[in-house]
């Protein structure tokens, strides 16, 4: 066996570094693996600091990174099973000082217990970031998902439903209306900020409330791109996540939200299954007053159960 020629040395050694190299990159994928199996979004990156003020009573991130995304042109289709419950106001209907629509006011008491029934019987709450994931990239969900959305941005969001959430380590989506941040009893922009840290996702619900298929193309316009970006210059990230007030959308609203970069918006049509083709008009079940904790159980087990949706939106 005669010497390795200078050449054939030169070829090992480079064969020998890539070989490293690739080493080096397996222990890279290993290490930040899992990310785009439709769970990255709630991966913990929460800091000491962080942990110290929730006691460690949440694994939701302080702040997740909100990637950009866009809705294929032509996405395959595909069908999920997500019951999406939709509440309004979780407070004391005797105390409050300005009356709300009675359907749309639950005790605390009972949303309590309605989230604790969800809790003992293994549901378990995504994010709108897992539902994308689920619809457009075949992502697995956690058994028995659900979403739980919260309209309109009551101070409730942040008194009474966050800390129920956060007991539970549940995730909500709260959908806001941007011109009521300086109104009394709505949410100020400390409290949206307080609860997109709290690993919540925020959504848009337009600016002033208003049902989207009945106004000017303009007043259209300004009412969904204009929530989206006031939003945006509050918690600093894409928000791409909407909900139509009183439930009010024709075409030219979805080409409108399709302009403004929305990729997944629930309307007051009842339904529990979403589909890849109609992410900006998906159906949700109105959990009111008058619902309770069997309702809520039954909504959320069988797809058929609850085809109303109702509710103010
Ligand atoms: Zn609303």
């Amino acid at each position: 066996m005669s010497n390795p020629s200078p050449i054939q040395l030169r070829r090992r050694r480079i064969a020998a570094l890539l070989g490293l190299l690739l080493v080096g990159l397996a222990v890279v994928v290993i290490a930040f693996g899992g990310h785009g199996s439709g769970t990255s979004g709630e991966k913990s990156v929460r800091s000491s600091t962080q942990a110290r003020q929730t006691h460690g009573t949440t694994h939701l991130a302080q702040r997740r990174d909100v990637p950009l995304l866009a809705l294929p042109a032509n996405p395959p289709p595909r069908t999920v099973h997500v019951p999406i419950l939709t509440w309004h106001r979780v407070a004391v209907f005797a105390r409050e000082y300005t009356k709300s629509i009675p359907d749309e006011t639950v005790e605390p008491s009972v949303f309590a217990a309605e989230i604790d029934a969800l809790a003992t019987h293994g549901y378990h709450p995504i994010s709108q970031l897992q539902l994308f994931d689920a619809l457009f990239h075949g992502a697995a969900l956690p058994s028995r998902p659900v979403l739980l959305t919260v309209d309109d941005g009551y101070v409730d969001d942040v008194k009474t439903i966050l800390p129920i959430l956060q007991a539970h380590h549940f995730v909500a989506t709260f959908y806001i209306i941007t011109h009521r941040f300086h109104e009394p009893g709505f949410l100020n922009t400390t409290e949206v900020r307080r609860l997109d840290a709290a690993g919540m996702d925020i959504g848009a619900h337009t600016r002033n409330h208003v049902p989207l298929a009945t106004v000017s193309a303009a007043e259209m316009t300004e009412q969904i791109a204009g929530s989206r970006r006031d939003l945006e210059h509050v918690v600093g990230h894409p928000v791409q996540w909407f909900a139509y007030p009183f439930g009010s959308f024709d075409d030219a609203v979805v080409a409108a939200m399709h302009r403004a970069g929305f990729v997944l918006a629930v309307t007051t049509q009842g339904g529990t299954s979403e589909t890849s083709q109609t992410s900006l008009t998906m159906p949700r079940v109105h959990i009111g007053r008058s619902a309770g904790v069997s309702t809520v159980l039954t909504c959320t087990s069988s797809p058929t159960a609850c085809s109303g949706g109702g509710g103010g939106g």
